[in-house]
C-alpha cells in the first residue's frame, strides 16, 4: 500500500499561488489583465483554476491509523465486548463536545433517525412532517417506523422546510416535526420550537449535515428533543457509514440504547420492537481518531466559508445560502448558493455549470428531486398496512398535498452546490479560484450565448 502523506502539509503543499489572484468584486470590470484571459475556458480561454487538487477527504492521519490498528489487535470488535471500548468511548466524547448528556452511536444516520422515531414511540397512524429538500435516509426512518412523512415546502434561498408550510400541515395525527438543517446550517429553529410547544410535537433534529453548527449557544442536534447525525463517508466526521444520536432526556437516551440493540435494554432483557442497529468498533476507532483535530477543521471551514460569502454576495445572480438569525456557525458539509438566470441573459443553470466546470471549479446542482417526486409515493398508497393505518381519504388528501413548487425551482433550476468537507480546507488561494471563476463567468456572460 502506497504510504498516504498524512501530515497537514498536503493541505497547503498541493497549491500553489493563485495566478490570478483576488479578483476585486464589486469594481466590474475587474477581472483578467489580458484579453485572452477574458475568454471563456469552455470557448478555448485560459482556465481560472488549473493542475490543482482539493485537500483530500475522507480525513486520515496517523492518530486515525493508530487507532484502527489498537482496535484490530485489540480483538474489542464489538461495543458489548468492553465498557471502554472505541464505541462507548466516542459516544462519551461526543457528547460532551455536543454539550449533552447522552450519545448513542449507531450504523447510518437513516438508523440514527430511525431508532429516535421508534424510541418516541411513533409508529403506524402518526404524522411527521419534514423536508422533501433532503436525503432520502430522512423519510426512509419514518417510513420504517410506517409512519407517514409529511412533506412541507422550502424556503427559496435558506433552502431549509418552511415552517409556515411547516403549521399548514399539521393535522390531529400529527406527532413530530422533523425539520432537517440543510447544508448544516440551522433550519428556523426559533419558529419551529415555537411550533412544537404550540401544538405539542416532538421536535426532532435531523442534524446528519451538521456536526459542530450552532445556534444561539447550542450545538445543532441538541435544541429540539432529540437530534441525529450521519458519519457517511462524505459527511464532516465519517467512518464510512455511521450514525449519532444525541439528547439530554435520559430515559428517551435509555430507549435509544434498546431499540438499536434488537429491543435489548443494557440490563439484558429483550424489552421491545428493535433493529440491531450497533455501531461495530472498526467505525468507533476512525471517528474516535479523527475528534481531537475535529474542531480545528471546522474553524477553518468556517473561515474559508466566510471569506467566500464575503466576495461572492456581491456577484450579481449568485446568492450565499441565507441564514436565519441566531446561527453562529455552519458544519460547511456543503457550501451553496442560488443561481438566477435573469442576470445571466436566462442561460439556464446546466450551461452556466458547465462553464465554470472548463474553468476548473465543479459545482454540482445537488439533489435531483425532492422527495415528493419520487415513486414511494405511490408505492405507500398501494400498500394495504397504509391504507389500513391511515384511510383512503387522508392518504388521497396526503398526495394532492404535496406539491412543493418552491422545491421544484431550487432543484431544477437554482440550486449550485460546492461540496464542502475537504474542498473547505483549502488555502485562500483556492477560495479565490472559486471566486474568479464566479466571476469571470459573471463578466463574461454575454459568451455564455455561443456554447
Ligand atoms: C446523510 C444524510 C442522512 C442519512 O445519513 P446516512 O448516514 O447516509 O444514512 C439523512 N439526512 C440528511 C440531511 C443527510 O444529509
Amino acid at each position: 500500500m502506497k504510504a498516504k502523506n498524512f501530515t497537514r502539509r498536503k493541505f497547503v503543499g498541493t497549491v500553489s499561488a493563485s495566478t490570478l489572484g483576488a479578483v476585486a468584486i464589486g469594481s466590474f470590470p475587474a477581472f483578467g489583465a489580458t484579453k485572452t484571459s477574458n475568454k471563456l475556458a469552455i470557448l478555448g480561454g485560459n482556465p481560472v483554476r488549473q493542475n490543482k487538487s482539493w485537500p483530500d477527504w475522507p480525513y486520515v492521519d496517523k492518530n486515525v491509523m493508530d487507532s484502527i490498528e489498537k482496535t484490530t489487535q485489540s480483538g474489542i470488535w464489538c461495543r458489548i465486548q468492553a465498557k471502554d471500548g472505541t464505541v462507548p468511548t466516542f459516544e462519551k466524547e461526543y457528547a460532551r463536545m455536543m454539550g449533552v448528556t447522552r450519545c448513542v452511536a449507531v450504523g447510518s444516520g437513516t438508523q440514527a433517525l430511525h431508532t429516535a422515531v421508534e424510541a418516541l414511540g411513533l409508529g403506524p397512524g402518526d404524522e411527521v412532517i419534514t423536508s422533501p429538500y433532503t436525503d432520502p435516509g430522512t423519510i426512509a426512518a419514518i417510513l420504517s417506523a410506517r409512519a407517514l412523512p409529511v412533506l412541507a415546502d422550502i424556503d427559496r434561498y435558506s433552502f431549509q422546510v418552511d415552517p409556515d408550510d411547516v403549521e399548514r400541515k399539521i393535522t390531529k395525527n400529527t406527532k413530530a416535526i422533523m425539520p432537517v438543517h440543510m447544508m448544516g446550517q440551522p433550519a428556523d429553529l426559533d419558529r419551529f420550537l415555537q411550533i412544537a410547544r404550540k401544538y405539542n410535537l416532538f421536535l426532532i433534529e435531523d442534524a446528519c449535515q451538521a456536526h459542530f453548527a450552532k445556534f444561539r449557544g447550542k450545538m445543532l442536534g441538541s435544541v429540539g428533543d432529540i437530534g441525529c447525525f450521519s458519519h457517511q463517508s462524505s459527511k464532516v466526521i465519517s467512518c464510512g457509514e455511521g450514525g449519532s444520536i444525541i439528547s439530554n432526556n435520559a430515559e428517551l437516551m435509555e430507549q435509544c440504547y434498546t431499540v438499536q440493540n434488537h429491543g435489548t435494554s443494557k440490563f439484558g432483557r429483550t424489552e421491545t420492537i428493535g433493529p440491531k442497529y450497533r455501531m461495530n468498533e472498526f467505525e468507533g476507532a476512525i471517528l474516535l481518531g479523527q475528534l481531537p483535530t475535529a474542531m480545528e477543521r471546522h474553524a477553518l471551514r468556517n473561515k474559508n466559508a466566510k471569506y467566500l460569502t464575503s466576495k461572492i454576495k456581491d456577484i450579481p445572480g449568485i446568492t450565499p445560502q441565507k441564514l436565519y438569525d441566531g446561527t453562529e456557525e455552519g458544519s460547511f458539509y456543503l457550501y451553496t448558493m442560488n443561481y438566477n438566470k435573469e442576470e445571466y441573459n436566462g442561460i439556464p443553470r446546466e450551461k452556466y455549470l458547465k462553464a465554470l466546470a472548463a474553468e476548473g471549479v465543479g459545482l454540482s446542482p445537488y439533489i435531483k428531486n425532492g422527495l415528493h417526486r419520487e415513486p414511494w409515493v405511490d408505492n405507500i398508497m398501494g400498500r394495504k398496512e397504509y391504507q389500513q393505518m391511515y384511510g383512503k381519504s387522508r392518504l388521497e388528501e396526503f398526495k394532492q398535498d404535496m406539491d412543493c413548487p418552491v422545491c421544484d425551482l431550487v432543484c431544477d433550476e437554482e440550486m449550485i452546490m460546492l461540496w464542502a468537507s475537504g474542498p473547505l480546507l483549502g488555502t485562500t488561494a483556492d477560495m479565490d479560484d472559486v471566486i474568479n471563476a464566479l466571476a469571470k463567468v459573471y463578466e463574461n456572460r454575454d459568451q455564455l450565448k455561443s456554447i
